[in-house]
């Protein structure tokens, strides 16, 4: 077996199964993905079902593999959260959108809120609000302009630094919403505790929910509760007129999903924004 320079862990060895190769070789990959800068972000607008308005933007990231092509976090993420990559990749994506958010005003586009996506891993970074204040201060950006999307799993770690880390958002500016809403298992009580402003709910019961009556009960459930504790409702996943009206009648404040349009790129998106005319 031979000591390999880039890997802490590993020896090649011939009983390693092709599972742990392909890890490493993936690893590897992403390495280079981050010190080449291939990864990007994709952009997707969600509305305000009442008014049909653009309330925000969700980030999305991807990595332009110039072997295989656009790659779906699906198949990175779990990796770049496995090795505490993600840390550095979650940097570059604060970056990239805090970057986009600086040219969209500067080209006098009337902006609205981008969600960036948190890992849990992420979230324990010692620097992620250096990392965060930082990148909006280089971008001279308002922290009203981003949302910060984290799920149900960052509360369950470790409550307390949680809560802190929230707080110092909140009283930064920033909004907090809860991604994945309804597919952990969190006891409901943060919700009340913790200073968060979306509930994001998981696109799994938005799917079927003009035919499935259990999923509709529960959807129901999760935006009255939402109203109650004073937190604004998303749901994730619309692709049909029906179930967009089905969210409407279940008095949903926002929509998201392929019904308006996929993640798309920047200049794509853009066609959903509107001028400032106050420039
Ligand atoms: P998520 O945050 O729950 O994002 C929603 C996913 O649903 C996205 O997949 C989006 O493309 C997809 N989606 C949106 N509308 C529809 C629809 O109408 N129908 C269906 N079937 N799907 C829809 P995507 O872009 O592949 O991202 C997958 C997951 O990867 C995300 O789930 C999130 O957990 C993670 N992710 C994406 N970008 C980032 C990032 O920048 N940082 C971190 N930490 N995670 C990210
Ligand atoms: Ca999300
Ligand atoms: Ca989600
Ligand atoms: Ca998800």
């Amino acid at each position: 077996a031979r000591r390999s320079e880039t890997n802490k862990y590993m020896f090649y060895g011939e009983h390693m199964n092709s599972d742990a190769k392909n890890f490493l070789l993936m690893e590897n990959k992403l390495l280079k993905a981050i010190k080449n800068e291939e990864f990007i972000v994709f952009y997707q607008p969600y509305f305000n079902l009442r008014t049909h308005e653009l309330e925000g933007i969700e980030a999305l990231v991807r990595w332009e593999d110039k072997e295989s092509g656009i790659i779906s976090p699906g198949i990175f993420i779990p990796i770049l959260e496995e090795t505490g990559l993600i840390k550095e990749v979650g940097r570059q994506i604060i970056k990239i959108v805090c970057r986009q958010l600086r040219q969209w005003l500067d080209q006098g586009y009337e902006v609205v809120p981008v969600a960036i996506n948190l890992s849990p891993v992420q979230f324990r970074s010692s620097t992620l609000l250096k990392d965060i204040m930082e990148a909006v201060e280089e971008y001279e950006l308002n922290p009203n302009l981003i949302v910060f999307e984290i799920t149900e799993s960052t509360f369950m770690q470790d409550i307390a630094a949680t809560y802190e880390v929230l707080r110092e958002m909140k009283n930064a500016g920033f909004t907090i919403s809860i991604d994945d809403f309804g597919t952990g298992y969190s006891s409901l009580s943060y919700l009340k505790k913790f200073p968060v402003d979306h509930l994001k709910i998981d696109l799994s019961f938005i799917r079927d929910i003009t035919k499935d009556t259990d999923d509709k009960a529960i959807v129901n459930a999760i935006i009255s509760m939402a109203h109650h504790l004073n937190l604004k409702t998303i749901a994730e996943g619309i692709e049909e007129e029906e179930q967009l009206r089905e969210l409407f009648y279940l008095q949903c404040d926002i929509g998201q999903g392929y019904y308006w349009s996929r993640p798309v790129p920047a200049h794509k998106v853009e066609s959903f924004l509107k001028y400032d005319l106050r420039n």
